[in-house]
């Protein structure tokens, strides 16, 4: 037997957002795996307890602080140790980690568009870039994809729904494949407040739409995912990703968040991915990618699932879900706007100053009132996303006062 077949050489990767739900999911799975992956860069904003934990436990060469302030601090905690990596500040920091030469591997988990500039960076380098930030596809996907396709980049789903369609699309760049879809499913949770009655909504609390029943997550897209906006994104990403029309995107409400995803093809097949909802399976899956490897989490037995459920969502509950729809149809600068203005109106909702039915009245209203814009680089997207951001903090400051 050739030795030379068994030598399998270690993929280095940043993971950017360590410190978050996906970040921790991601370096549970790495150190299930030690002899795949080693840790080059870790990145996060200000949770430094974690990530010096994180430090200590996976000894990157490069950590990067967003917050200067907590960058600081943190270069202090760090000359105590002993082997200490390179301490990098800001948006340049996890710039430059996304693109080093020996990160193949970036896991794009920053929340928000804090993320965009660091995965187009790994894009534009010709990283594998496993992207679970939606919100930079959802505001630059077009120059994503692009930069990808020009450095030969790889960009691999890890939303656990648009993972799930690349494996039941295998072999999607064939162009006989992809004329045989006829749609692809989405399921959606619903969320925490699926069954609450309409009239109880005003007045539920961050505490309760974070409390998703299926998944564990971050506070942004656990409230995303109770206005269904996160399903909207969702759709948007699913456009972008796969190249399909969004008449080719369906949402179905399944409330067990046991079946991610459904491709139908025009001979009458449907492929479906099925898995417990835990976010090691899309990570451990697009990490190794192609290859399958460990993640933690059991297959299910379908014996103990005899009552899933789907239906279609309903649109008067969820409008958040139907703006998305209507902005994609749009095509334009709109999914930037509704992108920033949501993430504006999910923090002041977070933070208690608005009620969560505002959430929406403050997106649409944001969008309503935006122009159109040509995008033709990232400059033009911050710029409508620094507008966006301000109109919705008036259209905040009006309804608190
Ligand atoms: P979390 O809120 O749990 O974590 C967010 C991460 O981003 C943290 O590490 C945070 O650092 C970091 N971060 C925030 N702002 C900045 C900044 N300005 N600069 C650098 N780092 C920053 O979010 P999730 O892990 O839940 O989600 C991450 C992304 O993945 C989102 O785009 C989400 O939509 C997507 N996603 C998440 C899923 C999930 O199951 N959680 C499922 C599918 C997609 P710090 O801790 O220091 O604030
Ligand atoms: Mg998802």
């Amino acid at each position: 037997m050739s030795t030379n077949a068994n030598i399998q050489t270690s993929t280095g990767i940043a993971i950017l957002g360590s410190t978050g739900s996906v970040g921790k999911n991601t370096l549970d799975v790495i150190e299930r795996n030690q002899e795949r992956f080693h840790v080059v860069a870790l990145g996060a904003n200000r949770s430094v307890d974690v990530l010096f934990e994180q430090v200590q436990r996976f000894s990157p060469k490069y950590v990067v602080v967003s917050d200067p302030d907590y960058a600081k601090k943190f270069a202090e905690r760090l000359s105590r140790l002993s082997n200490s990596p390179k301490l990098l500040v800001g948006n340049s920091g996890l710039c430059e980690v996304a693109t080093l030469q020996e990160v193949d591997c970036v896991m794009a988990a920053i929340v928000g568009a804090a993320g965009l500039m660091s995965t187009l960076a790994a894009a534009e380098a010709g990283k594998i870039v496993l992207l679970a930030n939606k919100e930079s596809l959802v505001m630059a996907g077009n120059l994503l994809l692009n930069a990808a396709h020009n450095s030969g980049a790889t960009l691999l789903p890890i939303d656990s729904e648009h993972n799930a369609v690349f494996q039941c699309l295998a072999n999607v760049a064939n162009k006989e494949v992809k004329a045989g879809v006829q749609k692809i499913t989405l399921t959606a949770s619903g969320g925490p407040f699926l069954k609450t009655p309409l009239n109880k909504l005003a007045d539920v609390t961050p505490e309760q739409a974070c409390a998703h029943p299926n998944w564990s997550m971050g506070q942004k897209i656990s409230v995303d995912s109770a206005t269904m906006m996160n399903k909207g994104l969702e759709v948007i990403e699913a456009c972008l990703l796969f190249g399909l029309d969004i008449t080719k995107v369906n949402v179905v409400i399944h409330p067990q968040s046991i079946v991610h995803a459904m491709v139908a093809y025009r001979d009458g097949s449907v492929l479906a991915h099925l898995g417990f909802p835990d976010m090691r399976v899309p990570i451990a899956h697009a990490i190794a990618w192609p290859a399958r490897i460990d993640s933690g989490v059991e297959s299910i037995d379908l014996t103990d699932f005899s009552g899933l459920e789907f239906f279609t969502p309903d649109l008067n509950r969820f409008p958040c879900l139907r703006l998305a729809i209507e902005v994609q149809n749009s095509g334009n600068s709109a999914s930037v706007v509704m992108n920033a203005a949501n993430e504006v109106a999910v923090q002041s909702f977070l933070e208690r100053k608005i009620k969560f039915l505002q959430i929406y009245d403050v997106v649409a209203s944001v969008v309503d009132s935006s122009e159109p814009v040509a995008i033709n680089d990232v400059e033009v997207i911050m710029s409508i996303d620094r507008q966006a951001r301000a109109a919705a903090d008036k259209q905040i400051s009006q309804l608190v006062h």
